[in-house]
């Protein structure tokens, strides 16, 4: 491809919105741009680097004897509602109707649809198991898109579904789709953690994720160095009560005007944060819901929507405190507390001894509280967010937390689906049983995007050989020197006729201008015809690595074929 007729127009130009430096670098090179918030085009040399992903994919998906189809992006409402999800995904559901009111959703996710071809198609033990996938567009309402392919309402994903007779069969195929991501991730360059992971919307009972480590993520990664545990910091359960040994003192009430936050208290008593119960408010659909932890501690939402079974909370306003309770926020305790309160206590308090506590008096404080004595409590729950050092839940060792973008998430559903929705078959002892499900996806834009935050420098993107837009790139420094030009031209034939992916920077700018560009797009490979041309070579640079090679004019296209196919193994 010469660069002076292919559609790739790159910025001088810092986009102001992106924070991310793959939204960042993807702008500026030329490969994205933005139609409406959270939604792109994939320009020509994206689309390639895209084809090349998905490549990766269906090559491991097919070893793994899953076959491609393709569902449609049009999911009609009845299919949702047998399975509660029209209302329970919630807004993050585009919905829509047609000409005759009858109503659809653009699929953010196709359990529904897979399984009603199941239950059409699929009548004895014999038809299983069964490997199904799709690579496909999918859209979700996000409330903040962000981060520009990290987080958008349209995307490309493959998403796999898997159908066994039995629980053991599923959980082979279950380990199959594992071990044929942990490939894929490794082949396209990601260093990916797998972690245990929440199965939250889509339900089931084993799930994991397969998260790369970048600051832009959404995810909250927890992992132990020792014994490599890895998982979502929202399901990581959190075990600290301390061992309190001392003796009961006496319950003395303080005055504590004004004292509204943790560490005013701490400080207006001189004690530590750990020694203090602390009451959060949240306002569950208009009641209000107490949760008591260690003043040190937070609470982690996760974990409380899980309990609670709904996301329809927040935290209570001071407003809200007021009706709830009649006195100010920063005062709600144990003691005295409005009778028939909802109220968990997590772990965290478990044993605490000669606790500050408030007694929903304003501007006062408890102080040497004790559970059994002075207020009961428990039974206890997890509701604390994991912090770094906490406990490994397997070996003990200190956790660490990193931020990570979730790429891929593999569920063992189950019959989550095919009970509500009946897909059953005739078992080989003549019983009809639900068929147990799996559900798999990766997101493809979205690896395109991990791709650029793990392979980049301050100058732009080092796109890895295996998924680069192309391999080549050909550098003419002087379009009007007719030797230079002449010399180009051959080595660009000659590279397309030993099967390379060339571009040709033909373009009639100056070689600063080429070689800033040649860092932002990226190519891992690239030839400078310049003035060593006279002396008979060229000169080879690695994006990559950033070492060059000065080759003889006859051998510098073999040469650069034989890096490329060293890469690409
Ligand atoms: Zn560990």
């Amino acid at each position: 491809m010469r660069w002076s007729r292919y559609f790739l127009y790159t910025s001088k130009e810092e986009p102001a919105e992106a924070e991310a430096p793959s939204h960042r670098l993807l702008l500026k090179a030329g490969f994205i741009k933005q139609v409406a918030a959270g939604i792109y085009e994939l320009l020509p040399p994206a689309l390639r680097v895209l084809k090349k992903i998905e490549g990766v994919v269906r090559r491991e998906m097919d070893r793994s004897g899953a076959q491609e189809l393709l569902l449609t992006v049009l999911n009609p409402k009845e299919l949702w509602l047998e399975t509660g999800r029209w209302d329970a995904y919630g807004d993050e559901l585009f919905k829509l109707k047609d000409r005759h009111g009858r109503e659809y959703c653009l699929g953010p996710t196709h359990e529904e649809e897979i399984t009603d071809l199941i239950r059409k198609t699929v009548r004895s033990y014999r038809q299983l198991p069964l490997l199904l996938y799709q690579i496909q567009v999918k859209f979700r309402d996000e409330k903040r898109p962000r981060f520009g392919l990290i987080r958008a309402r349209e995307f490309i994903m493959k998403d796999a579904y898997s159908f066994d007779a039995d629980e053991e069969s599923a959980e082979l195929s279950y380990e199959s789709m594992r071990f044929a991501y942990e490939r894929i991730f490794k082949k396209l360059g990601l260093k990916v953690v797998v972690a245990e992971a929440d199965v939250g919307q889509i339900g089931g009972k084993l799930s994991h994720e397969f998260i790369a480590l970048t600051p832009y993520g959404e995810a909250k990664l927890a992992y132990c160095e020792s014994c490599s545990y890895a998982a979502n910091a929202e399901v990581v359960p959190v075990n600290d009560a301390r061992v309190w040994e001392e003796e009961e003192r006496p319950l003395k009430e303080v005055e504590t005007p004004g004292v509204r936050t943790i560490e005013e208290l701490a400080r207006f008593l001189g004690v530590e944060k750990e020694r203090i119960v602390k009451a959060v408010v949240y306002a569950v659909k208009g009641e209000p819901v107490v949760v008591f932890i260690r003043g040190d501690r937070e609470v982690d939402e996760n974990k409380l929507e899980k309990l609670l079974g709904t996301d329809e909370f927040r935290l209570a306003t001071d407003e809200e405190v007021r009706r709830f309770f009649g006195t100010e926020r920063g005062f709600i305790g144990p003691v005295g507390l409005k009778e028939g309160t909802r109220v968990f206590w997590d772990r965290s308090v478990e044993g605490i001894k000669n606790a500050v506590v408030a007694f929903n008096e304003p501007d006062k404080h408890l102080v040497n509280a004790n559970p059994g004595r002075d207020f009961s409590y428990g039974p206890f729950v997890d509701l604390a967010q994991v912090r770094e050092g906490d406990a490994c839940p397997r070996c003990g060792e200190p956790l660490r937390l990193e931020r990570g973008l979730e790429l891929g998430h593999t569920f063992l559903l189950g019959t989550r689906y095919s009970e509500p929705m009946k897909a059953y078959f005739t078992d080989r002892d003549g019983r009809e049983k639900p068929v147990v499900m799996g559900c798999y996806g990766i997101g493809i834009s979205r690896v395109l995007a991990a791709i650029v935050e793990q392979h980049h420098d301050e100058k732009g993107i080092k796109w890895p050989t295996r998924v680069a837009p192309f391999e080549l790139l050909i550098i003419l420094l002087n379009p009007k020197d007719e030797e230079l030009t002449r010399v180009a031209e051959e080595l660009y034939r000659e590279a397309l006729a030993e099967g390379l992916e060339v571009l040709y920077d033909d373009r009639d700018e100056r070689a600063g201008f080429k070689f800033a560009d040649a860092d932002l797009v990226g190519i891992p490979y690239r030839l400078v015809v310049g003035k060593k041309v006279k002396e008979g070579s060229v000169e080879l640079q690695s994006r990559l690595t950033g070492e060059r090679w000065e080759l003889p004019l006859n051998e510098a296209v073999s040469f650069v074929k034989r890096k490329v196919e060293e890469d690409k193994r």
